[in-house]
């Protein structure tokens, strides 16, 4: 049975808390960050965010302004372009719902990067063996039964995890429940193919001003591995073999650093390796 996320943005306060244990759980560095002009911060997902709230002011008829706070992480595709486009099949669909990424496969082509049309791998630049991070959807703790991080932290269940298909039947009984309080789509449902990742919003996307904040509406029902496939067998052969000499090149490298700090961790405790 695939899980999924209901993000119901009408019940999020803005209080961060499942950034914080988004951070907490998965072991993620402090940055130093600065408030975006609408409040948000992070301003982006980053290695070390993988998950942020988008502030989003709304000024009322009556001239009372109001907030709207939107969670953004990894959608966890159905059909993930990611895992499509990756060559060595680094990333992976779990049937449960995550999708999820193997540093020891991973050869540094960014090639997921490029097909998200989510925009959401994001690459370890100032680390000397960088890999690609983004949001497990808490993988680790789903397979000992334990619900995502985010979610069992957030103080108003604006985070609801469970069975994908009963969280899409909640939210449209939510819509057709409450007249006037959501937008009426539960976004993710269909979009790219479907995600485990769904929204309830009070304003479209594009009224709140977030296509360009990653929340693309032009994608289509149409799932988007489709397109990653169909890209790499588009990739030219000699654009292949380049592509694998540097890949190659940054595999020995990273391996090598691999095993300098290896060698330096066990000098340091006296063995040998
Ligand atoms: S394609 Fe992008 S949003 Fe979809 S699972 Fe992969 S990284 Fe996440
Ligand atoms: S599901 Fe886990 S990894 Fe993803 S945003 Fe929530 S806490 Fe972070
Ligand atoms: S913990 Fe819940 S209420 Fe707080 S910012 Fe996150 S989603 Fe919103």
């Amino acid at each position: 049975m695939s899980k999924g996320m209901l993000i119901d943005t009408t019940r999020c306060i803005g209080c961060r808390a499942c950034q914080t244990a988004c951070k907490s759980w998965n072991n993620l560095p402090g940055v130093k960050t600065t408030f975006s002009d609408t409040w948000s911060n992070p301003r982006y997902l980053s290695s070390a965010d993988f998950t942020r709230i988008i502030f989003r002011e709304d000024l009322h008829a009556d001239g009372t302004v109001g907030w709207h706070f939107i969670k953004r992480q990894c959608m966890h595709c159905n059909d993930p372009a990611c895992v499509s486009a990756c060559p060595v099949a680094a990333l992976q669909k779990l049937a449960n719902g995550p999708v999820v990424y193997d540093d020891s496969r991973c050869i540094g082509c960014r090639y997921c990067m490029m097909a998200c049309p989510f925009q959401i791998p994001k690459f370890q630049w100032d680390s000397a063996v960088p890999f690609i991070r983004k949001c497990t959807f808490c993988a680790d703790r789903q397979a000992v039964g334990l619900e995502p991080a985010c979610a069992t932290t957030c103080p108003t269940s604006a985070l609801l995890f469970g069975d994908r298909q009963e969280l899409i039947a909640a939210a449209w009984r939510r819509i057709h429940q409450n007249p006037g309080r959501y937008h009426p789509e539960v976004y993710g449902e269909k979009i790219a193919g479907g995600t485990a990742k769904l929204y309830l919003t009070a304003q479209s996307f594009e009224a709140l001003g977030l296509n360009h904040q990653g929340f693309r509406t032009d994608l289509g029902e149409t799932p988007q591995g489709v397109y990653g496939r169909e890209w790499m067998g588009k990739v030219p052969f000699v654009a292949l073999a380049v592509g694998g000499l540097t890949l190659g090149l940054y595999a020995i490298n990273r391996r090598r650093a691999e095993l300098a700090a290896a060698e330096a961790a066990a000098k340091h405790e006296g063995k040998e390796v």
